[in-house]
């Protein structure tokens, strides 16, 4: 059965307006070194959008920025739901593009968890099911803020976890 083709669900910070060192905020803990609120350019972001401590973030006490993914989202956001604008020339977006990054990296969280379901030895039914999830999570080829905004990822995110769990038995 041949699944659809999936956008890219990798990160490439080379096209993303650094949005996760902006738009989230952090509490100081043993994931972040420091307490910086939602809108706020971490003090470790360059102006090229670059970390300044990029090789020393665990040592230096950032190890939540090398374990967090934005699972491809974040490059979209910016090129393809902004049309590569940033929130550096127009500061009004860092709270619009945090909102539609909060959705559709859950979107792409969900695209991941079905990728991986792919590999495993499905019936017809559970392809035909991955496919109809995969429809859905891929129902806009270039989403908008308001296409994100209507999107019920909770709902859809709450199906596919309670469908999931029925593929358990078929991991080796
Ligand atoms: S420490 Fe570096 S990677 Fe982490 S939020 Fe700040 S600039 Fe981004």
């Amino acid at each position: 059965m041949a699944f659809i083709e999936l956008p890219e669900l990798e990160p490439d910070c080379s096209n993303c307006a650094a949005l996760c060192c902006v738009v989230f905020a952090f509490d100081k803990s043993e994931s972040f070194g420091l307490d910086k609120s939602a809108g706020e350019e971490c003090p470790n972001l360059v102006t090229d959008n670059t970390c300044k401590i990029f090789e020393e973030r665990v040592e230096r006490g950032f190890p939540g920025c090398v374990s967090y993914t934005c699972f491809g989202a974040g490059q979209r956001v910016t090129q393809d739901v902004f049309g590569g604008k940033s929130w550096r020339e127009e500061p009004a977006l860092k709270a619009r593009m945090g909102t539609a990054l909060s959705v559709l990296r859950r979107i792409h969280e969900q695209l991941v968890l079905l990728k991986a379901a792919r590999e495993l030895p499905l019936t017809p039914e559970h392809a035909a099911q991955i496919q109809t999830f995969e429809a859905t999570l891929c129902s806009n080829d270039t989403w908008s803020e308001e296409t994100l905004s209507r999107f019920p990822i909770d709902r859809v995110a709450s199906d596919i976890s309670n469908w999931i769990r029925q593929l358990r038995g078929l991991v080796s």
